[in-house]
């Protein structure tokens, strides 16, 4: 049986976040009322001419920079006809043969290992409007459609890999760390729900060891992390399928549906000059100057890569640099507590852990929490000077979070500090070891577990306030002493 090897490119479509769209001034906000946010350029009338939005250029060369593409000194902008209800010009304005950024690549790292997925090109295009089928999910079945231009000429860069990915798992990193790397600088929220990022995702299949790519299909606008693994194992299955049964692939454009996790045939794929593309009379070809890319690479804020190279060199874990990286707020908030004298990985070990999921509780973000990184750091503080036991600081993170209090306001008005004090705690432990003293002589004959016993009452007298490792260690040295 032929064993085959699974060659996948991803186009990821990714909405800039610009306040207007890219022709025209109208705004580009989610949700509003159908049809709203509309002007003669992005509802396609004759004679109305579009203005490029210099700011969703600026993006553009943002993303290409921070994928090391070569940004283009001149691209252009071309017409790619076709109709269909969403898109009233007949047209849309997207760029071909003269993209905006050429060559380029994303590291990611599988397992372990780092793999260099390489960008063909990234180039900037509108997006069309949306349909709202009555009576069925597909245009096919529905009954009527409504059309919602709000979103017609949004800005969109689209982001073409090299067929350099193998697996459903290298899909997801990829365009996980696409998403991360966007979001990070700020020019697309990463929103998939909202449609802010979408995939395309080619798949073909080629017997091991051979050299020419197979027929390939591609899987359009799928919008989750978890899609783009299912529809990319649903689609290695069938082609498997049809490959071992000795018949061909046929090159299509396809739909994944959740509901079934498989994917269905959408249309034959059109090919590039069923689009009669030709520049776009009504624009100028785009030209950027020497100066205006530098000063926006001048300007790139530092990306999660380095950040991440920055945390391992500071003693945190994988885990811990993995979750920190999810969004920015996070890696915002610990850098601030950085900045504010924290030790990096004391710091991290709290936004990673409780105060991430005190905050999951309270439905708050990183950004609006209630305990800033200057009232972590008092906290860490505390927990420093033997003040408060992990456990303590626990609670008093929890008060911090609900009452927007500072720790050592929540500590001084319930005076509940911890007691490191040796000499007061070894009080405590005498008085306790009098009043039990057949289990004195049981650790005294080497049954030391029942310690264990000692310390639970040390604990109860002090309202669980004595710090347990002191504790522990008063215990033996007073029962040794006697
Ligand atoms: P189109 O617009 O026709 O989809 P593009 O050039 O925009 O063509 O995108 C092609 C995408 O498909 C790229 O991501 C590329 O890496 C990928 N690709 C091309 N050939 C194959 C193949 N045989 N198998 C899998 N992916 C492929
Ligand atoms: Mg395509
Ligand atoms: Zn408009």
């Amino acid at each position: 049986m032929t064993v085959f090897e699974v060659v996948i490119g991803i186009e990821v479509h990714a909405q800039l976040k610009t306040n207007t769209k890219l022709f025209c001034g109208c705004s580009t906000q989610f949700g509003d009322r159908p049809n709203t946010n509309v002007c003669p350029v992005c509802l396609g009338m004759p004679g109305a001419l579009p203005v490029l939005n210099r700011r969703a250029v600026e993006y553009a060369i943002m993303a290409g920079l921070a994928l090391d593409c070569d940004v283009r000194h001149t691209s252009v902008f071309s017409r790619k006809n076709y109709f269909y209800p969403d898109l009233p010009k007949g047209y849309q304005i997207s760029q071909y043969d003269q993209p905006i950024c050429l060559g380029g690549h994303l590291d990611i790292r599988v397992d372990g290992v780092k793999k260099r997925i390489g960008i063909t090109r990234i180039h900037m295009e509108e997006d069309a409007g949306k349909l709202i089928h009555q009576g069925s999910d597909t245009i096919a079945g529905a009954t009527h459609s409504h059309v919602d231009l709000n979103r017609a000429c949004t800005p969109l860069i689209e982001i073409v890999s090299e067929p350099d990915i193998r697996t459903a798992q290298e899909a997801r990193l990829y365009v996980e760390a696409l998403r991360q790397r966007l979001v990070y600088l700020g020019i697309c929220d990463g929103n998939m729900d909202e449609g802010s990022l979408r995939a395309d995702i080619n798949v073909s299949l080629r017997p091991v060891g051979t050299e020419p790519f197979g027929t390939r299909t591609e899987t359009k606008n799928v919008n989750s992390f978890r899609s783009i693994e299912r529809a990319i194992h649903s689609e290695i299955a069938r082609q498997t399928q049809l490959l071992t049964a000795g018949e061909r692939i046929v090159q299509q454009t396809r739909q994944y549906d959740e509901a079934t996790q498989t994917t269905r045939v959408l249309r034959d794929k059109e090919e590039s000059h069923d689009y009669r593309y030709f520049p776009e009379p009504d624009l100028y070809p785009l030209v950027l100057t020497t100066q205006w890319i530098d000063t926006i690479r001048a300007m790139l804020p530092e990306l999660p890569e380095a950040k991440a190279r920055r945390y391992r060199d500071a003693g945190l874990s994988e885990f811990e640099i993995d979750v920190v990286l999810t969004e920015p707020e996070t890696s915002q908030y610990l850098d601030q507590c950085i900045a504010a004298g924290a030790v990096p990985k004391d710091a991290a070990k709290w936004v990673v852990g409780d105060l991430n999921s005190v905050l999951k509780e309270t439905k708050q973000s990183f950004k609006e929490s209630k305990i800033t990184p200057a009232g972590l750091v008092q906290l860490l503080g505390l927990i420093q000077s033997g003040k408060l036991s992990g456990k303590m600081a626990k609670e008093v993170l929890e008060k911090c979070v609900q009452t927007g209090q500072l720790p050592d306001a929540v500590v001084a008005a319930s005076g509940a500090t911890q007691i490191s004090d040796t000499g007061e705690l070894v009080a405590v432990v005498d008085r306790i070891l009098d009043a039990n003293l057949d289990v004195v002589e049981k650790v005294k004959s080497g049954k030391t577990n029942s310690a264990d016993f000692l310390m639970g009452q040390v604990m109860k007298e002090t309202q669980g306030r004595a710090k347990p490792d002191l504790v522990r260690r008063l215990i033996l040295e007073c029962i040794a002493r006697r």
